[in-house]
């Protein structure tokens, strides 16, 4: 499942960073995720308790922020929220829309201890 591979990389990320800290225990990760990353936010939370168990990071509040994607128009040069890859130019109608942001998926923070 593609969300379990993103959650157990997400735990080995932030359990070296704990390491790294000297710190044994993270309470607390924030992640970002883009609405074009391809991640379902539910599942990815139900992958991420099971894939903590037994590691530093069992046990953790995890917070997701679903980013808006943004596309950007290649002919007019307009800036628009976009909930797709196929998309059309609200103010001139094309279909050259590239996307400037929404496929992000990132550790924002997170809380050792
Ligand atoms: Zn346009």
């Amino acid at each position: 499942m593609h969300e379990m591979s993103i959650a157990i990389s997400v735990i080995d990320a932030v359990t070296e960073k704990a390491r790294q800290e000297g710190c044994s225990r993270v309470t607390g990760i924030e992640l970002v995720v883009g609405r074009l990353a391809g991640v379902e936010v539910e599942s990815l939370k139900f992958c991420f308790s099971a894939a903590a168990r037994n590691t530093p990071a069992e046990g953790a509040e995890l917070l997701i922020e679903e980013r808006e994607a943004a596309g950007r128009c290649e002919e007019c040069g307009a800036t628009f929220p976009i909930a797709g890859y196929y998309v059309k130019c609200p103010s001139c109608g094309q279909f050259r829309v590239r996307v400037e942001s929404g496929e992000e998926l990132s550790v924002r923070s997170i809380t050792i201890e």
